[in-house]
């Protein structure tokens, strides 16, 4: 799913836990995970790595 680092932020990251085990939210280009569409251009859209790249980023 390619979204904005703002859009990726109220998604629920499947990895982070609070202390009393609630979903947190994704923190896009603060973790590692985070893979940008195009690295050279700050701000630009990404995805979450854990789940392979969107269809749309997959080459034959
Ligand atoms: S990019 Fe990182 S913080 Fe965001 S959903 Fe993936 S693993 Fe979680």
């Amino acid at each position: 799913m390619l979204l904005s680092e703002n859009e990726a932020k109220f998604k629920y990251c499947p990895l982070l836990k609070t202390h009393d085990d609630k979903m947190k939210f994704c923190q896009a280009s603060m973790c590692m995970m985070w893979r940008a569409e195009k690295p050279e251009v700050e701000g630009c859209k990404g995805w979450c790595g854990l789940a392979g790249g969107p269809v749309a980023q997959q080459k034959d």
